[in-house]
């Protein structure tokens, strides 16, 4: 479940910045590589003209180019170790709860590449405006609703990465809000929120589309009608 390379995968697929994070480390390593390779190379040349020179001290030229250095010690001055330490952890807790807040949901099962039905119907205008009471669905911080009214449907899992065009990856939302989504894959955590929102506006009757699409572990009755089919 947890395949290491799948993960990293869905996490580049959904975020830019993944992928230029792996560019730089690859960038980084690869010119470290060369540097050292060539360091080794100046390092061999040395020796062979000692060689010819002065051949009893040759073999006191290491041919590791990194042979005698040292990683340099550096202490703030001024600044106690422990806070040191503790700006260390902060940085490291802050980084893990961005990657919680930025961990893409997981792409939907869906049997195509791209849905070949682009847009919703007016049927599915009717139902999400009901749904939601017409009301934006976009929560600011992830907590407090938008007031604006609803304008537009919108695929959850954008359609361009393999969202199906169906109610249960449709989510209504106003000019704005749309605009500023546009197809970025939402979080995991941005649809949870979603969803136990909906848990409070959303018609009993129609709970078969209250969860979008790939969070059907959320499910927590056969009411919520994950198995029933998109
Ligand atoms: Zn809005």
């Amino acid at each position: 479940m947890w395949h290491p390379i799948r993960l990293a995968r869905r996490l580049m697929g959904a975020h830019r910045w993944a992928r230029h994070a792996l560019w730089a480390v690859a960038g980084s390593g690869g010119m470290g590589t060369m540097g050292y390779v060539g360091g080794v190379c100046i390092r061999v040349h040395d020796r062979l003209l000692a060689e010819t020179d002065s051949p009893e001290y040759a073999a006191d030229i290491s041919l590791n180019p990194l042979s005698g250095w040292r990683w340099p010690t550096w202490r703030a001055p001024g600044i106690p170790t422990v806070w040191l330490w503790v700006a260390a952890i902060v940085v490291v807790v802050v980084a893990m709860a961005v990657l919680v807040a930025c961990w893409p949901m997981r792409k939907p099962d869906n049997p195509f590449d791209r849905d070949p039905r682009r847009l919703f119907s007016d049927a599915d205008r009717e139902f999400i405006t009901q749904c939601t009471g017409n009301q934006c669905e976009h929560r600011m911080c992830g907590l407090i609703r938008c007031p604006r009214m609803g304008e537009q449907m919108d695929h959850h899992y954008p359609w361009s990465r393999g969202g199906a065009t169906s109610r249960r990856n449709l989510v209504w939302l106003c000019a704005k809000h749309n605009r500023r989504k546009s197809d970025r894959v939402p979080s995991r955590l941005s649809t949870w929120l979603l969803v136990r929102a909906r848990e409070s506006y959303w018609p009993r009757g129609e709970r078969a589309a209250m969860i979008p699409d790939g969070m059907a572990d959320m499910a927590h009755g056969p009411d919520d009608g994950v198995g029933v089919g998109a």
